[in-house]
Parts: C-alpha cells; structure tokens; sequence
C-alpha cells in the first residue's frame, strides 16, 4: 500500500520551458471553446481544480487529467491509499477525453489479430482480447456504481463495407479472423438485414456486426470521473502544463509555469497531446493523429424515416481511412473521420468539408440539413500500433497511452493497471504482452508528420480502387 506524504520546501532549479509539438499550434492552444457539441450539452463539473503554485509534494503524480490519468489516480487513491496529484494543462478532459466520439467498444490497437498472434502468440492476443472486453463493462460498471449520467446506448457496433468488393466473401473472412483468433462470433448482415434494423444508407453494402459496445456522452462520463477522483482525495491542478519533468534524488520534479510538483513516482497519461520537449521520456515514440467531427442539428422521426436510418448503433465504415457514425439520442447524428495533416484553421476548414462530402454521400436525404458543431483532436499511435501500459525506462516513471483513436472503453482498463502497477500491486507480467513490449522510437521521428502523409496518401488510394 502506497501513503500519502506531506508538502516539502522549494530546493531544485526550474527548467527550461519546452513546447515542441508537432502540429500546427492553434490544436494545442487550451484558451479558446473546443466548440463541441459535448461541451454545449454537459453540465458543468461543478468543482475548482485551480492551478499550481509554489511546491507543492505528493506521493504519485500523474500528468493528464482526460479518462487514463483519473482513472490512474482514482485506483490508487482509492483502492491502493495514496496520495495523488493531477496536472493537466487545460480543465479535465480537454484532450481527447472531453471531444470525442463515445464509442465505447473494443479497440486500442491498429495492428489486426493476424499480425498480433503472429508477433506476441495467440494466447498473448486473446488475453488483449478479454482486456478490451472487461474494460466496456468497466466503463458501464464506474457509471452504474458512481451514479455518472452519460447518455449510454446499447447496440453495440456495425463495420459497414464501403464498396461491394469490401462486402460478402470479405466480411465473411473477417468473421471467420475473429471466431477463429478470439472466439467473437459476428453475424455478417446483407442491405436488407441492415434497412430492417433502420440502418438503411446510400453506397454500403451490408456489415459485420460486433455484438459489443455501448454509445455515451464522452464528457459527462469524463466529468462523472473527475467527480469521482476529487471525492477520493484527489488533487487537481487545472491549467497547469508541465513543462519540464526532472530527477531530483529519488524522486521526480514537475515544473510548470507557476508551481513546481515533487513526487516519487510519475504517471504520463499524456496521449495524442504529449509534446517532445516537455515529456522527453516518450519523445520520438509517439505519433499524433488527427481525428474530426462534425454533428447535425436534431432530425426529426419524419427525416429520420426519410433515408431509413432510425439506429441509435454505432457504425464505422470499412475504409482504412474509416469514418465513424451514430444517431445521438437527441436525434442528432455525429459524422466523424480523419481531420488532416496540418492542424491549421485553414486545414480544419477543408478536413469539415470532407466529411460533408462524405456525409452527403451516404445521407443523400439529409443535405439539407445543416452541420451546426465541428471541432477536431489528436489521437495516438504508436510504431508497432498497439498501446503501451506499464513502467518506462528508469525508476518510478511509467505510461498508459496510445490507444489509436479507440481509448474510450480502454483507458478503463489501463489506467487501473498502470496503477495497481504503481502501487506494486501486480507486476507487468500481469498485463498482456501485447501491451508491456517496449515503446520504441520513430526512425527519424522529425519525419513523422511524412510517413502519415505518406500512410495516407495510400490509403486513400486503397479506399478509391480496391
Ligand atoms: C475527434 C476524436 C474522436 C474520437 N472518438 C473516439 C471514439 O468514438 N471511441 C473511442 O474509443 N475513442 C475515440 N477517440 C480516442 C479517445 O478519445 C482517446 O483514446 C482517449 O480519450 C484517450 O484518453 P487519455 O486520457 O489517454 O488522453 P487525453 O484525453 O487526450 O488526455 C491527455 C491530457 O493530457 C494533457 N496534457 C498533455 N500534455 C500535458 C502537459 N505537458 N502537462 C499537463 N497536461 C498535459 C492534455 O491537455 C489532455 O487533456 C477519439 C479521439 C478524438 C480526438
């Protein structure tokens, strides 16, 4: 068991600032609205979680308050009777957390079940398996035991092909990958199967159902757990960036524009938002990715019945570069997919246009309706395209991230390991192989940004022809 411990003098020099990032810097400028449709419609947290300052002393640290880093800090504040301290550059869940799609299903890796039993064994596959399993009923659970209202739909998830050649005998296959590597039976649905079930749109051509999976309001879930963490002692600072993580002794100094945070041990929980100079530990392992979405007004029951589309399911499409859709309880539909190279206001301009188009496409009934929210953030990759959980090099420094645009049922799950981990409670042999392999870097990481675009460019190909 991990105790709290009490707050000790100023004694080490502030570093220097660092703020690299890889993208244009309106994605990582906290000050403006994120102009969601999430934000518009949560109530408020309701709590003070003011900024650092001075020095302050806690036994964990954790850096990022989206859905790993309170989840982290809630485990062991609660369950392990430590003393945990929050620092989070904008308000809990402006990352990720806070703006994305609430599709909370399987998913963390990119790397398919093939590749994976080949690389870490069927059985070290099927453990990651049953994680992403357990962590959707977490997710349920932590909202039923907590009393967090986050607007859960059932249903669980459709792939829809995009192009006949992605239908039938491919759809088939991938049902037989998944039976076969993890014992998931989903049923295949012709057009007809998916317009009796109010899933009846333009350019599909039937889908693979995966019987798993709800749909929820991504901030109040956030919010419901940064609650939580408060009421189990948890300290957050709010608009804290840290801009500099040194060893001082034993222990870890987290330097930010007005505080300084000692702590013996450090969680990163930084994901698609972790900038190179600041969290130098992860610098050149991690690829950001841009993630975008836009959100109707509210169709009524006639318009909804007008394109055949009444589901309240989650769906994706079988693009490589996927889209990812859903009727939201108050009508609403949410129309999300890949946000651009650059970052910049102009490209977000173009990324809200394509996915226009692409709405458009599959929606012919509903062009008239009007987009009234768009708005776009970073998600995580990593090389070998499977999260990371567990200790990184050096005493008392660890991470849970990277979950490749799929993190809001799996942070769940990590950020209860990472910190029964941190505790000492378990030891990495208890987290599937898939995730406790070593985080290496990019080769030349600064030509990250033109390997994606690369990535992209033939994806985009493969999704045009094949
Ligand atoms: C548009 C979009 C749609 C998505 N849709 C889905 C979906 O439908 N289903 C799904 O499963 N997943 C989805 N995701 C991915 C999912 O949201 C993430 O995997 C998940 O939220 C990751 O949570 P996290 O806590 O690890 O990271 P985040 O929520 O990104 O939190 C990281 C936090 O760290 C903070 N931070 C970074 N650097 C510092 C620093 N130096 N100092 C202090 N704080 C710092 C950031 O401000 C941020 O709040 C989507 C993501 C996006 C962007």
């Amino acid at each position: 068991m991990l105790t709290a411990r009490s707050m000790t003098p100023p004694g080490a020099p502030v570093g220097a600032v660092f703020l690299s990032s890889l993208y244009h810097p309106a994605l990582y400028d906290r000050d403006p609205p994120v102009g969601s449709y999430w934000e518009a419609s949560a109530p408020p947290l309701g709590r003070e979680t003011p900024p650092l300052h001075d020095t302050a002393t806690c036994e964990v640290a954790v850096i990022g308050a989206g859905y790993t880093g309170l989840t982290a800090a809630l485990t062991l504040a609660e369950q392990h009777g430590a003393g945990v301290a929050v620092l989070e550059a904008g308000t809990p869940g402006w990352g990720a957390s806070g703006r994305n799609g609430g599709f909370c299903c399987l998913g963390g890796a990119k790397l398919g079940y093939g590749v994976m039993a080949r690389r870490y064994g069927l059985a070290e596959t099927r453990r990651f398996f049953a994680a992403q399993m357990e962590s959707i009923d977490l997710v349920q659970q932590t909202c039923a035991e907590r009393g967090i209202d986050a607007d859960i739909t059932g249903g669980g998830e459709i792939l829809l092909a995009h192009k006949a050649s992605r239908g039938g005998a491919v759809l088939q296959a991938e049902r037989e990958e998944l039976r076969e590597l993890v014992g998931l039976d989903c049923p295949v649905l012709d057009n007809d199967a998916l317009a009796a079930r109010g899933l009846a749109g333009a350019g599909f051509h039937g889908g693979l159902e995966l019987p798993l999976g709800v749909g929820l309001h991504p901030l109040k879930y956030l919010r419901g757990l940064a609650r939580a963490a408060l009421d189990a002692g948890v300290t957050v600072y709010g608009h804290s960036p840290v801009t500099a993580l040194q060893r001082e002794g034993a222990d870890f100094l987290l330097v930010t524009p007005r505080g300084r945070l000692r702590a013996r041990k450090v969680i990163l929980a930084t994901n698609g938002y972790t900038e190179d100079d600041s969290m130098r530990p992860l610098a050149g392992r991690l690829m950001p990715a841009l993630s975008s979405i836009i959100v109707t007004r509210p169709l009524s029951a006639a318009e909804q019945k007008a394109q055949g589309w009444t589901s309240m399911v989650m769906c994706a499409d079988s693009r490589r570069l996927l889209h990812y859709f859903r009727l939201l309880p108050d009508g609403r539909f949410l129309w999300g997919g890949r946000g651009g190279i650059s970052g910049s206001p102009a490209a977000a301009a173009r990324s809200q246009a394509r996915l226009r188009r692409t709405f458009e496409h599959h929606y012919p009934a509903w062009r008239h309706v009007e987009t009234e929210y768009f708005w776009r953030g970073l998600v995580c990759l990593t090389k070998p395209l499977v999260p990371f959980v567990g200790k990184l090099e050096g005493e008392g420094l660890y991470a849970a991230l990277a979950y490749h645009g799929n993190g809001v049922s799996f942070t769940a799950w990590a950020g209860r390991a990472v910190a029964a981990q941190v505790a000492g409670a378990q030891g990495a042999e208890a987290l599937p192989a898939v995730l406790r392999a070593p985080l290496p870097r990019f080769p030349l990481p600064f030509l990250r940004k033109a390997y994606l675009t690369g990535a992209y460019a033939v994806y985009g190909a493969q999704d045009a022809l094949t």
